[in-house]
């Protein structure tokens, strides 16, 4: 019990902390922005912390969800056909910008042809866990190489290859390292490597603890090597249940769209119940449209689609009052089956992608709304 109290005001001072620093630069530099005659750069520069700021808070707040659900047993498996190599090859190339930018590189290795390299896992869970280590790879080195990728190893007799195999990833940095007697204590919540906090750097110490949750859920298992100074390489494994039929069974639906060319055309219904989300969608769909309708519920959404049999693409946030957007989605493809429904929710989920695929949504798109991603979404909607 007392070591349980211990990790709960561990817990609120670190939250407390780590939320307050990033509003602090919200807040502060949004008050500095309102300076008379600032220059274009320094407006530039504080944009850029607020930014910075913003996607810390994002992140903590992810974790702290995330580690919520796992608390509560909430946290769910949504197991399909998934390629290891093509989830490296993107993660690499996400990736790499930001390696670069520290002036250090970044490799890969996968050591099985694509076509052996699809297993049946949770998607998103293994994206979390490499994303993860990768992310604390970069963040705990300052110069050098980061290199990670998996190797098959078989555990057991040949002939059961396809039961008793499996992938070990790696993760490999030339960073700094963790103390021996902290290796174990990482992994466990809120725990940072140095206890007296000198050298940690912005983090709440959920990212390791959230990432073992998600491996061992997938049936594997983490460990790191390490030594301080010299850089630490975390490995972890997961079944290799190796399946040969290369089709992922994802259900998406079928768009019978014509429009070709759009301009400033498209017609954009933003079915969005929240004043502040309605017009930061407003203002970047401009860019597309100079026909914008606004629904602030779902019963409205249906009633506007209805009368305006031309709308191009309708934004429907998920959570609405009234109807929500699952719904109002359901009702609006009994009447009209082409216009374009991109799914919008702040709850960042598993399963709410197939929900809103489901109620017959084209596509799904997770707040906060990012200018470039929501503008490819759309153009990728209308290329099907
Ligand atoms: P956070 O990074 O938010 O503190 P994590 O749970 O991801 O939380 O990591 C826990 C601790 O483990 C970190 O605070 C850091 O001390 C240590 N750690 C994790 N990854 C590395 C790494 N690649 N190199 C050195 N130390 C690491």
């Amino acid at each position: 019990a007392q070591e349980s109290d211990r990790l709960k005001s561990a817990f609120l001072a670190n939250m407390s902390h780590e939320i307050r620093t990033p509003m602090n630069g919200i807040l502060g530099f949004s008050e500095l922005l309102k300076t008379p005659n600032l220059s274009g750069d320094e407006q530039q520069k504080y944009i850029g912390i607020i930014e910075k700021s913003g996607n810390r808070m994002l992140n903590i707040i992810n974790d702290i969800v995330d580690i919520s659900k796992i608390e509560a047993g909430l946290m769910k498996l949504d197991i399909k056909e998934s390629n290891i190599n093509e989830q490296i090859e993107y993660i690499y190339t996400f990736f790499k910008p930001e390696v670069e930018a520290k002036g250090m590189q970044l490799f890969f290795k996968s050591t099985l042809p694509t076509k052996q390299a699809t297993i049946k896992t949770d998607r998103e869970k293994v994206f979390a866990i490499l994303t993860n280590l990768i992310k604390n790879a970069i963040k705990y080195s300052d110069e050098g190489s980061i290199e990670f990728g998996y190797v098959l190893k078989t555990v057991g007799e040949v002939a059961e290859l396809s039961k008793k195999a499996e992938l070990e990833f790696f993760i490999k940095d030339t960073g700094i390292g963790i103390p021996k007697d902290r290796q174990k204590a990482i992994f466990e919540r809120f725990i940072q490597s140095d206890i007296d906090d000198k050298k940690a750097r912005q983090g709440a110490g959920l990212g390791l603890s959230i990432t073992k949750v998600y491996i061992e859920m997938l049936g594997g298992k983490i460990w790191v090597k390490s030594e301080e100074g010299n850089g630490s390489t975390f490995y972890f494994t997961l079944p290799y249940n190796a399946e040969l039929k290369e089709k992922n069974s994802a259900k998406e639906i079928e768009v019978t769209n014509n429009t070709e060319n759009h301009g400033k055309n498209l017609k954009i219904l933003i079915a969005e119940d929240d004043e502040v989300s309605s017009e930061l969608l407003s203002t970047i769909v401009g860019e597309f449209s100079n026909k914008i309708l606004i629904a602030k519920n779902g019963n409205e959404a249906v009633e506007i689609c209805r009368n305006n049999p031309d709308i191009d693409v309708i934004l429907m946030d998920i959570e609405m009052p009234e109807i929500n957007g699952y719904e109002a989605t359901v009702k609006i493809r009994t009447f009209n089956k082409d216009v374009i429904i991109i799914a919008q929710t702040a709850f960042g989920l598993t399963g709410d992608r197939e929900k809103s695929l489901d109620a017959g949504c084209n596509d799904y798109i997770t707040k906060p709304i990012n200018k470039h991603e929501l503008n490819s979404l759309i153009k990728k909607c209308f290329k099907k």
